[in-house]
């Protein structure tokens, strides 16, 4: 079994049950929701007029090797019927591979480490949570240093749902 941390955003419909869903569809014999972050309200970056995310990152103990890990998330995705119509647009579902492990993966379809993972305080912020002492397999640097880097962005509370 393999440690992973997994970034789950939605911005469209309810919210929060969009997370709940993805959550529990994730656990299989191949993975396990081990633990989960609080949940965080965040401006969108990139395309601005849309609505607030919510964004929560979950530690998964996994089987899975990365490309079927990411396999995986692409299908629940799916399932929950997200479209990609506009890049960096609205999505009822996003789910991202953060980290898998010590490995780092560079191919076309699927980078490990996440590469936008250091810039991005709504990830960093709820990692910190769960794994403040953790280290990029790449910088070596803390999710702790990483956050403490990161340049302002808006988060609003953070709300532990379970
Ligand atoms: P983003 O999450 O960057 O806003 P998308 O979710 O639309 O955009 O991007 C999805 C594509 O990104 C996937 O089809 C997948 O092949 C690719 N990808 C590359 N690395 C990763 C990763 N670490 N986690 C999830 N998807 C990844
Ligand atoms: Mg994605």
């Amino acid at each position: 079994m393999k440690t992973a941390y997994i970034a789950l955003g939605s911005n469209l419909g309810d919210r929060a049950k969009n997370l709940r869903t993805a959550r529990e569809r994730m656990e299989t014999r191949e993975l396990h929701v081990a633990r989960v972050s609080s949940v965080y309200e965040t401006e969108p970056r990139g395309f601005t007029e849309q609505p607030w995310f919510l964004n929560q990152v979950v530690e998964v103990e996994t089987s899975l090797m990365p490309r079927q890990l990411l396999g995986r998330l692409l299908k629940i995705e799916r399932e929950m019927g997200r479209r990609r119509d506009v890049p960096n647009g609205p999505r009822l579902i996003d789910l991202d591979i953060l980290l898998y492990g010590d490995l780092t993966v560079d191919a076309a379809g699927l980078q490990v480490p996440h590469p936008r993972m250091t810039e991005r305080r709504f990830v960093l912020e709820p990692l910190a949570e769960l794994a403040p002492d953790l280290r990029h397999p790449g910088s070596r640097h803390t999710v702790r240093e990483m956050l403490a880097a990161v340049r302002d962005q808006t988060l609003r509370g953070a709300e532990k749902q379970v």
